[in-house]
């Protein structure tokens, strides 16, 4: 990412201050401030006009500690091995905090995917995949969508692999088309999470949604899903914003209709209208008069230069490690409540997880029961992570890490260090 902002060393800083709040010594946790396994790969693409383009990808395995190692694969221009191994890290954490058998992991090519035609997307996402091929599968490490991929990309990521193997495995990847193995609920797992998160929180605090406001901060899947869920929850969605815009109005913008505006327009809303509204900037959106910011774009959005500026009480965290560790520090003192990312983003990937249960299985659970898992499997991490805040008095993103930490850390004493 840009400047001086090392994802990764954010990740560590926090690790380390969960790791004494729980009294553990270095050597408790020191395997987990490495990751496991670092992959660089090069992926040469053959593209449309005949030139041949070389980019960059990784794999990094943080831990398979608790299970298979498990995370998404961005494709992004900013993408780079730091960054990939904080997500990984991140990706260990989740899992253990909602408490799904899974380890931690991420992928990423640096590559802006908009500037590629979808034969060119196909060819690079199958290279990758092939490239990758020695340390994934069903058992080993198990990659999804994160920025911009999608079940398309999960797909061709099935295909290569059950090429190479000879028989289809749905089961090495989740996140897939419902044709192949995909799971119902899927695509809308991580926004419904977030939003489930957000009324656990408000149960705690006895609120209700009604005429509570909500910026959102980017408009993807996470980002749009998420706001259409918390508007039908009554939540007034005030804001929205993505890469190319920002845009407001105080009583609220038709989410709907933005996302089917989204769909016409390459997936931005810029330009999108109705009466009422007005363009902001990024900044503006940020530091409005809000009840909760819902960050849902990338890393290092709220750091030490504008934490100080975010007037809402509540930030839930559709993105991985939106917020720094200095900005945490910053909203600790406005007492702003954050629900971290490892705890209110989580939803995907538990969804992910009763995928590759269903083709473990070969069999097809409906949407009303993986739904209703979901917020069960979210209500049972968020009481966890609460009676931490409460007991150790610490912040939602300290005890979510220690509630984590603790899992993992356990886990390791039992199996031992090999050999
Ligand atoms: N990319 C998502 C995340 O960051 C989902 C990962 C998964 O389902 O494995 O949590």
């Amino acid at each position: 990412m840009a400047g001086q902002y090392n994802p990764y060393q954010n990740m560590l800083d926090v690790l380390d201050e969960a790791a004494q709040k729980l009294g553990l010594t270095k050597n408790d946790y020191v395997t987990l401030r490495t990751p496991e396994r670092e992959l660089i790969v090069s992926v040469p693409v053959v593209m449309d006009d005949g030139r041949t383009e070389v980019f960059e990808g990784y794999r990094v395995q943080h831990s398979s500690t608790r299970g298979p190692c498990k995370g998404g694969i961005r494709f992004h221009p900013s993408a780079d091995l730091n960054e990939v191994k904080a997500l990984a890290a991140w990706m260990t954490w989740k899992c253990a905090v909602v408490n799904i058998p899974y380890g931690g992991a991420k992928g990423g090519v640096k590559v802006d995917p908009a500037k590629l035609t979808r034969d060119e997307l196909r060819r690079l996402t199958r290279r990758y995949t092939a490239m990758i091929l020695p340390i994934i599968g069903p058992e080993k490490d198990v990659p999804a969508p994160d920025v911009n991929t999608d079940a398309n990309v999960m797909a061709w990521i099935m295909d290569t692999f059950s090429m190479f193997k000879g028989y289809a495995v749905p089961a090495v990847v989740t996140g897939k088309p419902l044709e192949i193995g995909g799971s119902l609920g899927r695509k809308e797992a991580t926004g419904r999470g977030v939003m489930f998160s957000l009324l656990n929180l408000l149960e705690k605090l006895v609120r209700s949604p009604r005429g509570m406001t909500v910026a959102v901060q980017g408009f993807g899947n996470v980002g749009s899903i998420g706001a259409q869920l918390m508007q039908e929850k009554g939540f007034t969605i005030a804001a929205i914003s993505d890469a190319h815009t920002a845009l407001y109005k105080q009583d609220g913008i038709d989410i709907r209709a933005a996302m089917a505006y989204a769909e016409k327009n390459n997936r931005s809303i810029k330009g999108y209208s109705e009466p009422g509204l007005t363009v902001i900037s990024n900044a503006e959106l940020l530091a409005l008069d809000v009840d909760v910011l819902f960050p849902a774009a990338l890393e290092n959005q709220i750091n030490k230069d504008n934490a100080a500026a975010v007037r809402a009480r509540i930030i839930v965290e559709g993105a991985n490690g939106p917020t720094t560790k200095e900005a945490d520090e910053i909203l600790k003192t406005k007492g702003v409540v954050v629900i971290p990312d490892i705890l209110a983003n989580a939803g995907g990937v538990i969804v992910s997880y009763f995928e590759w249960v269903q083709n473990q299985e070969s069999f097809m659970w409906d949407e009303d029961y993986i739904n209703n898992n979901l917020e069960k499997v979210m209500k049972r991490a968020f009481d966890e992570v609460w009676r931490v805040h409460e007991t150790a008095g610490v912040p939602l993103r300290m005890a979510a890490y220690m509630v984590a930490l603790e899992r993992v850390v356990k886990a390791k004493k039992l199996r031992g260090v090999f050999p």
